[in-house]
């Protein structure tokens, strides 16, 4: 009955770690919204253009014979335009030599972070609902995976003693993702401070995910976890262009960490990836030196979209909550107009939406370490023109 696939694999012939953990199911969904020809609100990346600055600097590049490797760490230029960016953004000082690493994407990034600093057995602490892939960073770096739960029905905070429970003896790692994917949740200072000190009491490191440090809404700020008190020598800053500059097929990201721990993450990286992409890199370089107008017409431009989905959704039956910062948005669906094997679950109703009403979204529990906390929620993601939420309320409010 079921059209997403199985992915249960039975051969001798396989590691044991790919056993450890599914196919994405995001890009799942994606191949799902494909077949069916519906509007895709599942993956998230956005349906329009790098600016173009960017564009045309990594045309230049190109024209220009940058074609091969570049250092293994980044093209000088970008690891130069990093550094400027996070100084007067995050208000970090970061040298282009001892601290920057370019990655092929954030997602290279969180591997090239683990495989550095976890040994097998250690464990790592996040924070759920969670981002697919730390799921299976944790399995192929040997790292055991601890949950703390953020309370949605609290305004996404977290319970300070489940957090202490959390930290053991082999904890190596906090991975914080600020603003959150999917629950849209942007970390305040005050639980930063306390997710840090907790971190220094128990000399483990911070690994922050930072993707959407420039998407945040009413008024909101983002604080880079590595400029609080303590924390930049324990904190692994991972960032992108994917997100900021609307580039995520062009796979460049990067980590900021002190020179050690950078020195270890280059060792990995280099021989995961060799480099990220020379000429895009360059194209990076361009996005970086934007104007300061250039991130708040972005965060404009969100906010319209946020408030869009959130009315399309509503008016469509959902029962959704208002992100804080990302550009994804969760919803319960029971009260949506569906045949009741549709409502079983998660999965059963992010196939019947996108099969039936032509529209595609994720299934909340693949944001869970335990399925049955997100049976009853899905993902929209409103990284899209307006055109194309206005074809999806077409087709969710019909
Ligand atoms: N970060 C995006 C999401 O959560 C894209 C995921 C991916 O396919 N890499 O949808």
């Amino acid at each position: 009955m079921t059209e997403l696939r199985d992915f249960r694999l039975q051969d001798a012939r396989l590691a044991k770690r790919v056993h450890l953990f599914p196919e994405s199911v995001i890009r799942e969904m994606t191949r799902l919204s494909m077949l069916h020809g519906a509007v895709n609100l599942a993956q998230g990346f956005p349906d329009w253009n790098p600016p173009p600055e960017a564009l045309e600097a990594a045309k230049r590049a190109m024209d220009a014979d940058r074609n091969q490797y570049s250092v293994t760490w980044g093209a000088p230029e970008l690891r130069q335009a990093i550094a400027d960016k996070v100084r007067w953004f995050n208000g970090i000082e970061a040298h282009p030599d001892q601290h920057i690493t370019v990655t092929c994407g954030s997602t290279e990034a969180m591997m090239a972070a683990m495989l550095a600093v976890v040994d097998d057995g250690d464990e790592v602490i996040v924070f759920e609902p969670f981002y697919e892939n730390y799921g299976p960073d944790a399995a192929m770096s040997g790292a055991k995976l601890r949950f703390v739960r953020l309370r949605q029905e609290h305004g996404w905070t977290f319970d300070e003693e489940e957090l202490k429970r959390a930290f053991g003896p082999r904890t190596k790692a906090v991975i914080l993702n600020t603003p959150n994917n999917p629950a849209g949740k942007v970390f305040t200072r005050p639980e930063l401070l306390l997710i840090g000190d907790l971190c220094a009491e128990r000399g483990a490191l911070l690994i922050t995910d930072e993707i959407y440090e420039h998407i945040l809404y009413g008024g909101r700020e983002h604080v880079a976890p590595a400029t609080l008190p303590g924390l930049r020598e324990r904190t692994i800053m991972i960032s992108g262009a994917s997100k900021t500059y609307s580039m995520t097929g062009w796979r460049v990201g990067w980590i900021i960490a002190d020179p050690t721990l950078s020195i270890a993450i280059r060792r990995t990286h280099d021989f995961l990836t060799v480099g990220a992409p020379h000429p895009l890199q360059l194209g990076v370089a361009a996005a970086l030196k934007l104007p300061r107008s250039y991130y708040t017409d972005l965060q404009k431009s969100y906010d319209g979209k946020r408030k869009l989905l959130l009315q399309v959704l509503k008016d469509a039956g959902f029962d959704a909550v208002d992100p804080e910062g990302a550009y994804y948005v969760m919803a319960r669906f029971d009260g949506v107009d569906a045949p009741a094997a549709a409502k079983v679950d998660d999965r059963a109703f992010s196939e019947w939406l996108t099969r039936e009403r032509k529209v595609s979204c994720v299934p909340g529990s693949s944001f869970h370490s335990k399925p049955e906390d997100g049976r009853s929620v899905v993902r929209f993601n409103f990284a899209k023109r307006e055109e194309t939420l206005r074809a999806a309320q077409a087709r969710l409010t019909a």
